[in-house]
């Protein structure tokens, strides 16, 4: 993290950049993790410290990143030396990182994760009852049964998070499993169609297909990769 939160009296003056912000363009505040004192050698993630920052401030440029479908999603967010005063300090200073990795077990193990081609996968069990699809509903009925598990391990982690646990290893798994589904839809899907892929298209199956496969690189990025998810579940059960 190399954007910095420096004192300037009673407030504080940050300055970085942050890309990938999605909404950043609608939002009237992000959340920015700042380095507030030097990491030191033996712990990179002590010295950071989270602010809310209003976007609407001097100082603060949100420049739009496309989609490959031309979607205007996410942003790179520039700060430079803006004002951020004392009350609008997150939690603890120095505690930075402690509090993003608790909130990621929110955003990983969220339904966010593995039901970002619900639509698709609505569209393909109506083209498949309709065509009377058995093997199509064959592979659509595996599918529905592992949404229903990744549906209930989720709710398993919102209760544990109720109760003021922070389950960031189940979290990272959720996320892992989640976004391998929502792949494993997108490549049912294309097997068992039997439409072109079509953003303009009229039907909702052709159309849903397109913004599945053209959003589909995102899924297994945002929130954590992959690999720095299988990472945490590995530091989790004692394995490095
Ligand atoms: C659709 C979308 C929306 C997003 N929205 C937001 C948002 O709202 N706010 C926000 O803050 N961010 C957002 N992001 C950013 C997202 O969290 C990051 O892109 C993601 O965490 C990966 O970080 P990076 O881009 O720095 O990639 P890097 O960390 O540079 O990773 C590049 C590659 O190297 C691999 N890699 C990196 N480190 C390791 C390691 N230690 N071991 C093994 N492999 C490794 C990664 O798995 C990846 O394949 C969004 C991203 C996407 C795609």
């Amino acid at each position: 993290v190399r954007a910095s939160a420096v004192r300037d009296g009673d407030g504080w003056r940050l300055t970085g950049t942050k890309i990938w912000t999605s909404h950043a363009h609608r939002a009237h505040y992000l959340v920015a993790l700042c380095r507030t004192s030097p990491a030191s050698e033996e712990d990179r993630r002590s010295g950071l410290s989270q602010f809310i920052v209003d976007l609407r401030a001097p100082g603060v440029t949100v420049n739009p990143v496309r989609l490959l479908d031309g979607e205007h999603h996410f942003n790179e967010v520039v700060l430079d030396d803006v004002a951020v005063p004392a009350s609008m300090v997150l939690g603890r200073i120095g505690a930075g990182w402690e509090q993003v990795t608790a909130e990621l077990v929110y955003e990983r193990s969220g339904p966010e994760r593995f039901l970002s081609v619900f639509p698709l996968l609505r569209e393909l069990v109506r083209s498949a009852q309709d065509n009377h699809d058995v093997r199509a509903l064959s592979a659509l009925g595996r599918l529905t049964a592992e949404l229903i598990t990744l549906r209930q391990l989720s709710v398993r982690i919102a209760a544990a998070l109720d109760r003021g646990e922070s389950p960031a290893v189940a979290a990272a798994l959720v996320k892992d499993l989640g976004t391998r589904f929502e792949n494993e839809v997108i490549d049912v899907g294309r097997v068992v169609a039997g439409v072109e892929p079509s953003l303009g298209s009229a039907d909702p199956l052709a159309r849903t297909l397109a913004e599945a496969v053209l959003h589909s690189p995102g899924f297994t990025l945002r929130g954590g990769t992959n690999e720095i998810l299988r990472g945490i579940a590995a530091r989790g059960l004692g394995l490095r």
